[in-house]
This record gives structure tokens, C-alpha cells and sequence, in this order.
């Protein structure tokens, strides 16, 4: 049930332990096939009923009391086991909650339970995981995207009225796409980092799927703002949904061309409604041929600085070291990432070590300079630019995981958002042959009021539920 529903019918009397009881058994049997949690949270049941009980007394419960939120297991849980889908931390319990978390709670949302990811969030299919592929809750042969797949696809199957995930390079969005939600990544430091196991932080962003733009704005609304423990965060601008009309708006040409037809075709017919109070114009944005290599070049050069601290002896997996050479013991423990974030490791070791530094990683920092630049050009003419989330439909599981470059084409839409900070979104917008179609867009730095109002607008207009 939606959030904003289900909030105001527990306020209202409905009963949020009935509500969380019903939910884990129907948990319970959808997991054997869609396999969207690593962890599901039975304390959520005994939560509800303090809900439940504080509701009688008349406290104030806040304004998602009793609304049950999946976490993807990359965002750390007091008491609850965050693994990041990796062997390294497949029995690390964080000390404290993240920040996200603590306000999802401080409003009342139950923790239903941590999904499933790619390793690391590193990933465009959730199939890099401990416990194995997450399905697409359309048809359970394909993936549901990734890296945070498991959001999606548990808020597709009922299983949770929110998500939240992490977008470093559309992890959001392109499950949000392939699963057929609404998943948003908003403006870099909108929502405080703080307890999320970093990946390539100059990119990455928390960010929340649902099912409507409301659900999306009340909880953006509680997780947003500037966090003492993350000086990368600042307040949001003031967002008001409303019935707004004219949106100008830019398709990128190249996006365009580069996608499957059945996509191009999805995003043509929405597009045609939304020309009802949009502007539309095609243009060109030439560089982002290079976006792809910008952001793989910089991401693997984060992840490898970032993941140095798996060491065995701070967090995670760690085993007798008596009798053990020092760089013995570091090679065995760290022998067991899984092979795409070993190969990222050593790629971006390669990528910051002297002589290469000013060849790739300096490079690749120019190019996002660029694009930064292009993309505030764009703005000056336009509230919105447009594209495809993802170029292809969603694929069979095991097609693509042999061969990274696939995985990694594949992000071609998502990550110029990512390498220039502003706020994204992708929205259901057409099915082929069964099959979800997501249309992105992205506004400018702080834009959040007009990318929400025209989100809203589409939606109106493309009611796919
Ligand atoms: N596919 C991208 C990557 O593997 C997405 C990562 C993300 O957003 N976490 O880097």
C-alpha cells in the first residue's frame, strides 16, 4: 500500500502490527522467488505494535508511523547485519544507525528489512551478490537492474511501501526502470551520507524509490537537509507540488539513438502526451561520448582508495593471524571480493598510482568539468532534460555477467547526472511485451522543485499502475 495511505489509515485506527504481520508472511513466500532481501527485520512486528499502542494514547507518531521501508544493505542498520551483498561483511552489525535511517525511525517508518545488491553497489543487475540474483518481479528470468535491485523490485512485489537505495551511477534509477517504480537520486548532498558504506563518494547519493511522487516528497522531505555528521550536506530549496503547465524541455538526441527501438518507441509515446504542457526540443549534447569512461575511470579510482580499509582487522571478515606474514594475511582476506569489485580495485590502484594519475584520473576529472559545464549551458534554455533511464529492456539473468563492458554500456544514460551532481529521476513510462520502460529526468543543481512538479505532471498523464 502506498505510503502516504497507509499512514493516515494507521492514524486513523488501522491496526500496524495486523498490517506488519500480514506483510512478513507475504514476505515470506514472495522471497522464494524474487529474493529482493539479504535480511528481513521480524523486531519490525513488535515496532508496530509500540506504534499501535502509542497511536491509542494519542502521542504523535510522526508522519510515516507504521509505514514499513526497505533499506538496501549498503546503509547501516543498529542491530540489524549490513553486508553490502559481500562476503567481506557477511556478519557486520554497524554500531549505529545512518542518518537516514535514524530519521526514517525519529517519524515513525518500520525497517521491514535490508535488500539486495551488487557487491559493494558496484553493478547494473543485482547479480554480484552473496546470496544471488534478485528477479524482475515482471518476469522472474530477467534481472531487476542494479545495483540496488533489490529496492526496486521488493516495492514492485508489495513487499515494502518505500525503498531506499544508493545512486552512484544510477543504481537508482535503473532498477527503478527495468522494475517499473519511481526512483529518484536527488542533488549531490541533499541527503546526508553518513552511514552509507561509500563506493566512489564524490558521485553518490542516497536516493528513494516509490510508487508515487507524493510518497517520494514525504519522504524526501524527512530524510533531506543538512546533517552535522556529513559536511557535504545542505538544505533543500522549498517544493511544492502543484499543477504546473509549461515545462521546457530538452531530449538528448544522442540517448535517443543509442537506444533499443522498443525504447525509443516507449519514450516517444509518452513524450507525445506530455507535449500536452511541455515544450519539446531535441538537441545535442556531443561529449557524452566520453561521460561513460569519465565515470568508470573515477568511480574505480574512489572504490579503490575507499575499500583499502577491508583489512581483516577493522571491519568485517578477519581470521587468526598468528604465524601469518602481513601481506600474506591482507591477500588472503581480501581475496574474497568478488571478482567485479577486485577487478575495480586493481583498475583504479592502476588508474591513481604515479605516471597514470595525470593520464586517466586527472583526465577523466576534466571531462566531468566539461560536461558540468554543458550542462549548465542546457539549463539556461531548459527546466528539464530528457532521456531514456536505461537503453535496453531488461535482460535475461546470466546474459550480460560474463562481460563488464555490457554491464557497463548499459549505464550510458545514468551517469551524466552522477559526474555533474544534479538531481535525476527516473519514471515508469511504457511497457514492451511485458516489459517496464523508464523515462529520465534530470533538472539543474538544487532543482528539485521543478524536477518533482514535472515528474508529477508525467504522472498524471502516464498512470501505468
Ligand atoms: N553500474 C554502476 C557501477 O557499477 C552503478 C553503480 C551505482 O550507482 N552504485 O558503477
Amino acid at each position: 500500500m502506498n505510503a502516504y495511505l497507509l499512514a493516515k489509515e494507521i492514524k486513523n485506527g488501522k491496526s500496524a502490527e495486523d498490517h506488519i504481520a500480514r506483510l512478513l508472511e507475504y514476505i515470506e513466500k514472495k522471497e522464494k522467488v524474487i529474493n529482493s532481501f539479504i535480511t528481513i527485520n521480524q523486531e519490525s512486528l513488535r515496532e508496530a505494535k509500540e506504534i499501535d499502542k502509542r497511536i491509542k494514547k494519542g502521542e504523535n507518531v510522526g508522519v510515516l508511523a507504521g509505514v514499513p521501508i526497505a533499506i538496501k544493505d549498503n546503509i547501516c542498520t543498529k542491530g540489524i547485519k549490513t553486508t553490502c551483498a559481500s562476503k567481506m561483511l557477511e556478519n557486520f552489525i554497524a554500531p549505529y544507525d545512518a542518518t537516514v535511517v535514524k530519521r526514517l525511525k525519529d517519524e515513525g517508518a518500520l525497517i521491514i528489512g535490508k535488500t539486495n545488491m551488487d557487491e559493494f553497489g558496484m553493478g547494473s543487475s543485482t547479480e554480484f551478490s552473496i546470496i544471488g540474483p534478485t528477479r524482475n518481479p515482471w518476469d522472474n528470468d530477467r534481472v531487476a537492474g542494479g545495483s540496488s535491485g533489490g529496492s526496486a523490485a521488493a516495492l514492485v512485489a508489495d513487499e515494502c511501501s518505500i525503498a531506499l537505495g544508493s545512486d552512484t551511477g544510477g543504481s537508482v534509477r535503473c532498477p527503478a526502470s527495468f522494475c517499473s517504480c519511481i526512483g529518484f537520486k536527488p542533488t549531490y548532498g541533499l541527503i546526508s551520507r553518513y552511514g552509507l558504506i561509500s563506493y566512489a563518494n564524490s558521485m553518490e547519493s542516497i536516493g528513494i524509490f516509490s510508487k508515487t511522487i507524493k510518497d517520494l516528497l514525504i519522504t524526501f522531505k524527512v530524510i533531506a537537509g543538512r546533517d552535522e555528521y556529513d559536511n557535504t550536506t545542505h538544505d533543500p530549496k522549498a517544493i511544492r507540488l502543484e499543477e504546473r503547465k509549461s515545462f521546457r524541455v530538452a531530449v538528448i538526441r544522442e540517448t535517443i539513438e543509442g537506444a533499443e527501438e522498443s525504447v525509443k518507441k516507449g519514450i516517444y509515446s509518452s513524450l507525445d502526451k506530455f507535449s500536452s504542457i511541455a515544450k519539446i526540443d531535441e538537441i545535442s549534447l556531443p561529449y557524452l561520448k566520453y561521460a561513460l569512461a569519465a565515470y568508470y575511470t573515477i568511480a574505480m579510482a574512489e572504490a579503490s582508495s575507499n575499500l583499502a580499509r577491508y583489512d581483516g582487522m577493522r571491519y568485517g571478515l578477519s581470521m587468526e593471524p598468528e604465524g601469518i606474514e602481513w601481506n600474506r594475511y591482507y591477500m588472503l582476506i581480501r581475496s574474497n571480493f568478488g571478482e567485479e569489485v577486485k577487478r575495480r580495485i586493481i583498475l583504479g590502484t592502476y588508474i591513481l598510482s604515479a605516471g597514470y594519475y595525470n593520464r586517466y584520473y586527472l583526465k577523466a576529472q576534466k571531462v566531468r568539468n566539461l560536461l558540468r559545464l554543458e550542462v549548465e549551458k542546457i539549463f539556461k534554455n531548459y527546466d528539464i532534460i530528457v532521456s531514456p533511464t536505461m537503453p535496453i529492456l531488461p535482460y535475461k539473468i546470466g546474459e550480460k555477467i560474463e562481460d563488464p563492458m555490457m554491464l557497463y554500456l548499459s549505464d550510458i544514460d545514468t551517469i551524466l547526472a552522477n559526474l555533474t551532481n544534479i538531481p535525476a529521476i527516473s519514471l515508469p513510462c511504457a511497457f514492451s511485451n511485458g516489459l517496464p520502460i523508464g523515462l529520465q529526468m534530470m533538472a539543474k543543481y538544487d532543482g528539485e522543485d521543478t524536477l518533482l512538479n514535472a515528474a508529477y505532471a508525467f504522472e498524471s498523464l502516464n498512470d501505468l499502475s
